[in-house]
């Protein structure tokens, strides 16, 4: 028997560290570059779907997540102003019925930190922080990759292949594959965590509630292992008004006293504000070169699928990188089985923006529907999103 493939990846993010993990296990060796010094602790809460869980269940991870999340009971859902939810989706027992694992809210930074240290675990998965840069050389069927790691020593490797999970503006898509550069989408996230007292006579805290308006939304979830309930709230902006982010406040008046006023004040100028922006592009691959996660396909956070694409991409492309007989091919049926699919949810995605932020009346007919479509319905609707099987996928 030969040595072991060596996959190097850009980016220890969610889809880089998943992967990484996945490659593992087929006995693969994995190196992982990252520019910053440490897994990050930038960003908050993510809801981590039951279709984005089980993968991370079948990596053995499923006691490691469950002991840093946390499985709300229900969404409820309030629109425009209401004091009452139109509509209360089953979470909890339901979803873990339906589709086989739980939908769990968790700090990103948790999440990070059990991939990185089920990652450490791994002798033949080395993660190098801290690396400013990295080039990338294609001669004939040779791949090189050139780095310099902290301590000043140059790295020079030829590896199977790299893959590019260096999110929204990964180079690897626009220095090395000629893709574009992410688009701004027109919105921006406020995100922002406050202690569960300021909240708990204001919402359900052992529910996910979200807040519809004709001019922005508003998701909060608790998150109970760091002692916060976690607030992303949406606007829309246009690029030249972006002057905005200096604020650390969006320009909302709600009306006074209302549930909505109540949580503005919980969080004061408490909010990050961070730009939307999209990559859409068909060029996942060239030669030994692909990409996976928000580098591949950034999307509107508004169906809550970008991080748990990256998990599935990862499911899906480590059997192909450990058993085709060229990256090429691997990258090749990689985005022949997943193109479709997350083509669909950054639809889904960008449209549900549209019918957050409905207006009067269209917003009326949108509060027909969710009400007619009963606890279970949304998720019997997006049966394929949900219940889509990564694993598996892969192994076809
Ligand atoms: C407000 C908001 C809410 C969201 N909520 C959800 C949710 O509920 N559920 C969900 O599934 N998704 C959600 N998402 C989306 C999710 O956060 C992203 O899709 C996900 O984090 C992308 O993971 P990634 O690993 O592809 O990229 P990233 O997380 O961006 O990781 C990329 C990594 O690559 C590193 N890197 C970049 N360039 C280089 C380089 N040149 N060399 C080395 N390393 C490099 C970066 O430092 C980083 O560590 C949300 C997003 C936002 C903005």
């Amino acid at each position: 028997m030969g040595a072991p493939r060596t996959i190097y990846i850009a980016g220890a993010g969610i889809a880089g560290l998943t992967l990484a993990l996945a490659l593992a296990k087929f006995g693969l060796h994995v190196v992982v570059l990252e520019r910053n010094e440490s897994v990050s602790e930038f960003g908050a809460g993510l809801q981590i779907s039951a279709n984005a869980r089980k993968v991370l269940d079948g990596l053995g991870l499923s006691e490691a997540i469950a002991a840093k999340s946390f499985a709300p009971e229900g969404i409820d859902i309030f629109p425009d102003a209401r004091e009452k939810p139109l509509q209360t989706l089953a979470l909890g027992k339901a979803i873990q019925t339906r589709f086989g694992a739980p939908y769990a809210v968790m700090h990103r930074a948790d999440l990070l930190e059990v991939l990185h240290s089920a990652a450490r675990r791994f002798a033949n998965i080395d993660v190098v922080f801290s690396v400013s840069d990295f080039t990338l050389e294609i001669s004939g069927n040779t791949l090189t990759v050139s780095a310099e790691d902290p301590d000043g020593k140059k790295r020079k490797a030829k590896p199977f292949a790299l893959v590019g999970a260096d999110g929204v503006r990964s180079v690897t898509r626009t220095r090395y594959l000629d893709g574009p550069e992410a688009r701004y989408t027109g919105k921006v996230a406020w995100r922002a965590l406050v202690a569960p007292e300021a909240l708990s006579d204001v919402l359900d805290l052992n529910r996910t509630s979200l807040l519809l308006n004709p001019d922005f939304h508003l998701v909060v979830y608790p998150l109970p292992h760091r002692n916060a309930v976690n607030l992303a709230l949406f606007t829309q902006e246009k690029e030249r008004d972006l002057s905005i982010l200096d604020h650390r406040a969006p320009r909302i008046t709600p009306r006074k006293d209302s549930r909505l006023a109540r949580i503005l004040e919980s969080v004061g100028e408490g909010w990050t504000p961070w730009v939307l922006s999209s990559v859409k592009t068909p060029i996942w691959h060239k030669g030994a070169i692909g990409l996976i996660g928000d580098a591949a396909h950034a999307m509107l956070p508004f169906q809550a699928q970008g991080a748990a694409m990256g998990i599935e991409d990862a499911a899906v492309l480590a059997p192909l990188l450990a058993a085709s007989p060229s990256a090429e091919h691997a990258f090749s049926r990689f985005a022949a089985l997943r193109q479709e699919r997350v083509n669909r949810v950054q639809e889904v995605s960008a449209s549900n923006g549209k019918i957050f932020h409905m207006g009067f009346p269209l917003s009326l007919a949108r509060n027909l529907v969710i009400r007619s479509e009963g606890p279970e319905g949304h998720f019997k609707r997006l049966g394929w999103l949900y219940g889509y099987d990564a694993i598996q996928t892969g192994k076809s």
